[in-house]
């Protein structure tokens, strides 16, 4: 089966590519195809965003398996804020700098033993004829005072993650994807597909 991978981030791609490799004969992004589908994310959930990612451009692209995720960082002392609004914390124009320093500016009176965060992610796999398949996976960290290291994206520079005693920023490629958010969610997309498999 060929799988629509409903992302052009080159991190994310090459990861899933890597994980689902064995469940699928071929794998392509929507700029690898052509196409330029865009999906409005206005679910209260990742789970609702991710769903209707995968389901919209399933439906529109005439592939018959689409893969979908909607990714966030939740901080416990904002009540799980940015959370879904992650990408647009600071506004519609999508910038990480002013996202990072919002993030900053409202936890700037946070104690550090109420720094406690977390990155979720939800991938959604819509396939024709079948129901959709809708995973989570989630990685728990602290949240800095001021940002470490240079690799990554998004809100990494911030995240730290105590099993390393880094920042995600400061990890490698290979380090952060052997521990992340978005790994665990492809473990668990992978225990399900296995689990169809071997059911009778
Ligand atoms: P998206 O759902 O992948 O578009 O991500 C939503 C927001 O979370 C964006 O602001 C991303 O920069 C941020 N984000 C997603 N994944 C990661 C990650 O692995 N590290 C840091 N930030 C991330």
């Amino acid at each position: 089966m060929k799988l629509l991978i409903a992302s052009n981030n080159a991190h994310k791609v090459r990861e899933i590519k890597e994980i689902l490799a064995g469940h699928f004969d071929e794998m392509v992004t929507m700029r690898e195809a052509g196409l330029d589908i865009d999906v409005v994310e206005d679910g209260l959930t990742f789970r609702e965003n991710a769903v209707k990612k995968a389901t919209e451009i399933l439906d529109k692209s005439g592939f018959d398996a689409a893969l979908a995720d909607d990714t966030g960082l939740c901080v416990d002392a904002l009540g799980g804020a940015p959370g879904v609004f992650s990408a647009r914390y600071a506004g519609e124009a999508h910038d990480t700098a002013a996202n990072n320093a919002l993030l900053m500016e409202n936890m700037k009176d946070v104690p550090d033993e109420r720094r406690a965060c977390r990155f979720v992610t939800c991938i959604a796999l819509a396939r024709r004829g079948k129901p959709v398949l809708a995973v989570e996976g989630k990685v728990e960290g602290l949240l800095l005072r001021a940002p470490a290291g240079e690799n990554g994206f998004g809100y990494d520079p911030y995240f730290f993650y105590p099993p390393f005693a880094k920042s995600f920023a400061e990890l490698t490629s290979e380090e952060k994807n052997s521990v992340s958010h978005r790994r665990a969610a492809l473990d668990a997309l992978c225990a399900a597909l296995d689990a169809e498999m071997a059911a009778p």
